[in-house]
């Protein structure tokens, strides 16, 4: 009969739909978890890097610029840590007792030494034209991951928090990036500059010995960092404006320091090139990394899903007719230290102390001070 199955064909048509649903369930649950591994693949895989960039380990890194020169000292020196015991500015013997080792009080004139670097670079750097922010200091481990960090696996930097999906922030880059996560912004909307204040969290997994010492690698501490939005045509350029704004920074703060090139072993995911600033540590006897600058092109807007539509179509390309037919882009990621505060501790204490082992408060920090010239002993 025509439109009829005889009753074994219909049971069997019936068997095939069922083999096929049961088979489209492992299919699917097989994409999704290939989908997973391909992401976690994908995620190692780092940025391009810039032409210019010396290729090689860290000792291949090539100085751009040095400002200043290491001061003479007349007198024994001390180190940062010797002089912070001896002038009661922190206790590093209470933070391991309630927290853990690397962990630390700052006390008396450490802690309005903190407050006016954090005061004095971020009324700086809103001179220069950026946005202040004040970050959440707790977020997803997605966004960790869309920044190009790992938050999970041996030697993650990362804390993760127990029983949930979140993570602390190693650096102020990771909320700042997510601020515009999955939107296309307008092409009048860029550049975003900004400047945002955090605490950082780092396990510090693997980091030992000397050059760990005291406030120079701890668990916990203040950060001012600078954040830019670009057009991708525009990223180098802000680039060099971010490490002329760390030099003027730090040449106001009377350091002698370099400015470094990072190599390619040296650059991290999502870094396309890196400038490193080093600057001289008198107690530590070595230069020491205060600050880093990077322009990560489109590593990170790729992964945070953030577009803008140009006003104009590139060359290259033929829009369609009509309004909004530009095709969007994804726009560049740039991200540098304004000032990591224990680092600078250690710099000022270190280069400013003198002979009777006071330590004179770099001129600009004054009025963030109450007017304070010198810390001396109590
Ligand atoms: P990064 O985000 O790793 O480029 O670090 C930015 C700056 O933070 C570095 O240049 C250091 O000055 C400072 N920094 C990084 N890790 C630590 C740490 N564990 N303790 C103190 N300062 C740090």
């Amino acid at each position: 009969m025509k439109g009829k199955l005889e009753p074994s064909e219909r049971q069997k048509l019936i068997e095939e739909g069922k083999n096929l649903k049961e088979g489209l369930v492992t299919l699917e649950e097989d994409l999704l978890k290939l989908t997973e591994e391909l992401q976690q693949e994908a995620q190692c895989i780092p940025n391009m890097t810039h032409p210019d960039v010396p290729i090689g380990d860290e000792d291949c890194s090539t100085i751009r610029t040095t400002v200043g020169s290491p001061r003479e000292f007349s007198f024994p020196i001390k180190d940062h840590l010797q002089l912070g015991k001896e002038l009661d500015l922190f206790d590093f013997d209470a933070g391991g007792k309630v927290s853990g080792s690397k962990f630390y009080y700052l006390k008396n004139e450490a802690v309005m030494l903190e407050m006016a670097l954090t005061n004095w670079t971020v009324f700086e750097v809103i001179k220069r034209g950026f946005t202040p922010l004040t970050t959440p200091e707790i977020v997803r481990s997605s966004v960790v991951e869309k920044c190009g960090f790992q938050p999970r696996g041996e030697n993650t930097q990362v804390y993760s928090i127990e029983s949930s999906d979140q993570c602390l922030i190693g650096t102020a880059e990771i909320p700042v990036g997510g601020i515009h996560m999955d939107s296309i912004l307008a092409d009048s909307q860029l550049p975003l500059k900004y400047v945002a204040f955090s605490h950082c969290f780092r396990t510090e997994a693997g980091a030992a010995g000397a050059a760990a010492k005291g406030l120079y690698r701890v668990h916990q501490f203040s950060k001012v960092e600078m954040f830019v939005l670009c057009r991708p045509e525009e990223s180098d350029s802000y680039h060099e404006e971010l490490i002329r704004i760390e030099e003027e920074l730090f040449s106001s703060l009377g350091l002698h320091f370099k400015i470094l090139d990072m190599a390619t072993a040296d650059l991290g995911a999502p870094a396309y090139r890196k400038f490193d600033v080093e600057a001289w540590m008198p107690g530590l006897g070595r230069y020491g990394e205060i600050s880093s600058a990077s322009n990560c092109t489109d590593y990170q807007s790729r992964r945070l899903g953030i577009r803008y539509r140009p006003s104009e179509a590139p060359p290259s390309t033929t829009p369609k007719k009509g309004k909004g037919n530009v095709p969007t882009q994804f726009v560049h990621t740039l991200n540098a230290t304004a000032c990591a505060i224990p680092r600078m501790i250690v710099c000022i204490l270190e280069n400013y102390q003198q002979e009777d082992g006071s330590v004179v408060i770099p001129d600009p920090l004054r009025p963030f001070m109450g007017g304070l010239e010198r810390i001396t002993p109590k």
